[in-house]
């Protein structure tokens, strides 16, 4: 007894000397500048190698971290997320610190919801569920398939969704499993196979965003991968994006329709473009030797369109060209949608595809006679603040 009660005085001493403070990572702030302004030391982010030094560079703006500080404001812990798998994890070791990479813990639900409309989709799934980001995938997953301003009263929404959540609140953005719009009574799906795109019930592809290749290269020098145990290292390593070798000074060109919203040097990217796409996304491509004359922030370019230049700039062991892909600011592997055409499912895919919809359709019928909608949601921690995730709709 007495043991238990001396643990929990020295655990409230603990907490009443330590405190934690949750922060927006602000724009334009680099792991590095961040160091310096909070007087950490810089052989921090020197000492990363370069895949971690690349994963540095994939802090986003607005992003949510949290400072563990001690009575004399001396920071103990700082915890930072990189995507919605990983966190960079800096400890205080007596008079150094460590930096370690370590996976996000969540939870993960399944959940159904049936709406009937009375204003528009969006805002009924918002009213229904308080889930603004659940509104947003469907509108996403739809808009290519369904012309929403032909929905009347009364058509009715189906959504299976898989919702993350972390320390009690919504994590990250949810993702739709299958759903059903009613459009004058009659039923449209979407159901998520192959990767996560999205097909209608006839095995045809509905979100239309297609890449091209951003540039010809020798090999795949390094997969995207969110999250994978380094056995030698010890510890957790992501790349968040594909490594094309390629030779120096090969064009690099733009893989979609879009406006370039950054042009310069980006930690250990080097000299990198990002441009931004519809419909919430963005590619980034990085180690350039140069950029193509003319290019600037702000300037549209066309799918195809030379950008600049293979090189080795930042922290790279030789000529490649790194490139991201971005939906509402989250990295996903470009391998799923860099492709010429839409696909449609053929063969023996085709028909485990229409076994799997099944279930769903069946699925669907039930939720539509007889529902329960799971409580609205009160809380989110949002990855990305809200604003720049709004900032990827418009
Ligand atoms: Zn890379």
């Amino acid at each position: 007894m007495i043991k238990v009660f001396l643990v929990l005085v020295f655990w409230a001493i603990s907490l009443s000397a330590s405190t934690l403070h949750v922060e927006n990572w602000a724009k334009g702030e680099t792991f590095l500048t961040f160091l310096e302004k909070n007087k950490l030391p810089l052989d921090i982010y020197y000492n990363l190698d370069r895949e971690e030094q690349e994963l540095a560079t994939e802090i986003m703006s607005g992003i949510k971290y949290q400072i563990l500080k001690n009575e004399d404001d001396v920071i103990e812990q700082v915890m930072i997320p990189i995507g919605e798998e990983l966190q960079l994890h800096l400890i205080k070791d007596g008079d150094n610190y460590n930096l370690t990479t370590t996976p996000i813990s969540f939870q993960e639900e399944k959940l159904i919801v049936t709406i009937e409309i009375k204003h528009s989709p969006y805002q009924d799934i918002i009213n229904e569920t308080n889930n603004y980001l659940l509104a947003h995938e469907f509108i996403q997953a739809f808009k290519n398939s369904v012309n929403f301003k032909r929905l009347r009263k009364g058509d009715r929404v189906v959504i299976f969704y898989t919702k993350r959540t972390r320390l009690g609140r919504q994590f990250g953005s949810p993702k739709i499993e299958a759903s059903m719009v009613e459009v004058r009574g009659r039923k449209n799906y979407v159901f998520s196979y192959n990767k996560g795109r999205f097909y209608d019930s006839k095995g045809k592809e509905v979100e239309g965003f297609f890449l091209a290749k951003p540039v010809n290269y020798y090999r795949v020098s390094s997969k995207f991968t969110y999250k994978r145990w380094h056995p030698i290292l010890k510890r957790y390593r992501a790349h968040l994006g594909i490594d094309y070798a390629a030779r120096r000074g090969a064009p690099i060109k733009a893989a979609g329709n879009g406006k370039i919203i950054q042009l310069g040097r980006k930690g250990g990217y080097g000299k990198t473009i990002t441009i931004r796409h519809d419909n919430g996304y963005k590619t980034l491509y990085a180690h350039m030797k140069g950029y193509k004359k003319g290019m600037k922030c702000g300037k549209w370019v066309k799918k195809g369109q030379t950008i600049g230049y293979v090189g080795s700039t930042g922290i790279s062991t030789g000529p490649h060209l790194h490139f991201g892909l971005y939906k509402n600011n989250r990295a996903i592997n470009p391998n799923s949608v860099v492709k010429v055409t839409k696909s449609k499912l053929s063969g023996k895919k085709r028909k485990e595809f229409f076994t799997y919809i099944k279930q769903y359709k069946e699925k669907i019928e039930v939720a539509l006679n007889d529902y329960k909608n799971p409580t609205k949601e009160k809380s989110f921690d949002y990855i990305v603040s809200l604003d720049s995730i709004k900032e990827t709709i418009q």
